[in-house]
């Protein structure tokens, strides 16, 4: 069995390569992919600060279309307030991974495997039901035990 089933590719950030990918968070995803014996396909692992950006002003713009707000100050507030999460990203770090799941058989799969690193390695996951994917991260800089929901 390899000891690495992950290309570079599927670990930098996809638009300029950066690639700082954690070597611990790394090996837990190989751990995964040898329990479950199926390729583990990678959303998201590394993002350089631009590709983050742009990932989060795209969600943000989607949330005030579906909220129909107008309001230039509100807007400005809420950039800035994501301005100052993207500076904290953990994929810019380099500490976490979203793990693609399309099935809720899957999901509930990696969760299972996700679980048995929780407390001491996997402190902090969140789950997209919708967009379908798993983060984790080992960002030690972040509340600690944490579950959350997108
Ligand atoms: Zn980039
Ligand atoms: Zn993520």
């Amino acid at each position: 069995m390899p000891d690495n089933y992950f290309q570079p590719r599927e670990l930098e950030c996809p638009c300029c390569g950066r690639n700082n990918f954690s070597p611990g968070l790394l090996g837990i995803l190989n751990s995964m992919r040898r329990t479950f014996n199926r390729p583990l396909i990678l959303n998201s692992a590394c993002r350089c600060r631009n590709y983050d950006l742009k990932l989060n002003l795209k969600k943000l713009r989607k949330d005030f279309e579906r909220r129909k707000m107008r309001n230039g100050l509100i807007y400005r507030i809420a950039v800035e307030e994501e301005s100052l999460k993207i500076r904290a990203s953990s994929h810019i770090k380099g500490l976490a991974a979203d793990i693609r799941v399309s099935s809720p058989s899957e999901m509930d799969e990696v969760l299972r495997e996700v679980y048995q690193y929780v407390a001491p390695v996997i402190q902090r996951v969140g789950i997209n039901f919708e967009k379908g994917f798993v983060h984790i991260d080992l960002d030690t800089e972040k509340p600690q035990c944490i579950c959350w929901g997108y």
